[in-house]
């Protein structure tokens, strides 16, 4: 048996901003921690990969160059629709659409140059938590852990072992696909990307999106492209499931469309609650695996957020021989990110339980254009 300070099940964005916290905390936790990743680096993953400027902050305060030196398209404008309303809510940026498997593997880089090292095709199994410590096992070996985190995502082994039986899941349902791009597309020189809402009158809680994007090409370059989804949050759930296959192709249909590059492809999305127990006893959860936004389906951001709290709560574990965690969820409710993640479940709670209704969309969209107009502009985060 292979013993270790800390494990980390999941090389993703939670998992690795756990391991660069901790480095960054203390260059010795190269020494001490381990990161098991099902799959290797750059390994496909479905998502859009927009990263808002709370991750894109976190990224800099970790001392990565902004912009990040991978492929990347650039989001000023948001627009928000329904119907033929608009509210556009400007940044520099707002957000910036990533490539999810070259961000990934970007980041893992990035680990592995400050000394983490990440065991790359080595599914977790099984594990089991005792009052010193927990088995985590692999195809290969058991390791012996002071401490887990589980930042495995939304459909992750922890998640789901501790909580067998237990509550309601809170999972949202997302699908997307890629098209080609014209060069010459207006939504890379003018930096604007549509969350479209007009569906929630057919009974989506959620939105149909269309991000500009920059894939890396086999000849070395990038290349545009549309990275087009549906997300549905599925806050209400005694609604009649919406058919998510035929609102995209009806969102599709009305955007510029062109011949797909990618097939559709579906991923359900694990959403916060403040209801959502974030650790046991020597086993902290993060990302995914922990909840994130249920308004539009941002984990990214949180993701990276999370992994800075769990950094924080480790190193305090190890200093005080205290692996019960029982602050964590309290530390993670206080933080920004808590206060991010408790809004945006309070506005998905109450916006999509009236979403079919159009009069209420028109009330949101009235106040909202009215903050857009209101609220002073953020900063620019960077020059490009
Ligand atoms: C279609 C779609 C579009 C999305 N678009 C956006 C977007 O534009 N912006 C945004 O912010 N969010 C978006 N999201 C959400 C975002 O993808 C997630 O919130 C984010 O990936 C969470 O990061 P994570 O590190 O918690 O989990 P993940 O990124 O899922 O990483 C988990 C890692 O754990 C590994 N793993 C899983 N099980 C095991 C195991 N048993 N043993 C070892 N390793 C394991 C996986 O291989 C993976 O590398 C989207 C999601 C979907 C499905």
């Amino acid at each position: 048996m292979e013993t270790i300070d800390v494990l980390i099940i999941g090389a993703g964005p939670a998992g690795l901003s756990t391991a660069l916290h901790l480095l960054q905390k203390d260059p010795s936790w190269a020494g001490r921690m381990l990161l098991l990743e099902k799959a290797a680096h750059p390994r496909p993953k479905l998502c859009g990969g927009g990263v808002t400027r709370l991750g894109l902050s976190i990224l800099r305060d970790l001392g990565l160059p902004l912009p990040l030196p991978i492929p990347q398209a650039r989001v000023d404008d948001v627009r928000l629709q329904y119907g033929s309303r608009c509210i556009h809510a400007v940044g520099f940026p707002q957000f910036v659409v990533f490539h999810r498997p070259e961000l990934d593997s970007y980041l893992a880089d990035q680990a592995r140059r400050r000394g983490a090292v990440i065991c790359e095709n080595e599914p977790v199994t099984s594990f089991e938590i005792d009052t010193e410590g927990v088995n985590v096992t692999t195809h290969r070996t058991t390791y012996r852990a002071k401490a887990v985190v589980a930042a495995d995502g939304s459909k992750g082994i922890a998640r789901v072992t501790l909580e067998r039986g237990g509550r309601r899941r809170r999972v949202a349902r997302l699908l997307e696909t890629f098209y080609p791009a014209p060069a010459d597309a207006p939504h890379f020189d003018e930096r604007f990307a549509f969350f479209d809402f007009t569906l929630a009158r057919q009974g989506l809680q959620g939105y149909c999106w269309e991000f500009p994007a920059r894939l890396a090409s086999s000849t070395g370059g990038d290349q545009p492209a549309f990275n087009r989804g549906v997300y549905d949050a599925r806050v209400v759930t005694s609604r009649r499931r919406a058919d998510l296959p035929h609102l995209l192709d009806i969102f599709i249909q009305t955007q510029r469309r062109g011949a797909p590059s990618a097939p559709v492809e579906g991923h359900p999305f694990h959403w916060f609650s403040p209801r959502n127990r974030l650790a046991w006893p020597r086993l902290l959860l993060v990302g995914d695996a922990a909840g994130s936004d249920p308004l539009f389906g941002e984990g990214i951001a949180p993701a990276l957020g999370y992994g800075q709290l769990a950094a924080q709560a480790l190193h305090a574990a190890f200093k005080t021989d205290d692996f019960s965690f029982r602050n964590y969820r309290r530390q993670v409710l206080a933080s920004p990110l808590g206060r991010f993640l408790l809004l945006r479940w309070a506005a998905a709670e109450g916006c999509y339980r009236y979403s079919e209704h159009a009069w209420f969309m028109h009330l949101v969209w009235t106040v909202g254009d009215a903050l857009a107009h209101l609220l002073p502009q953020p900063p620019e985060l960077y020059a490009t």
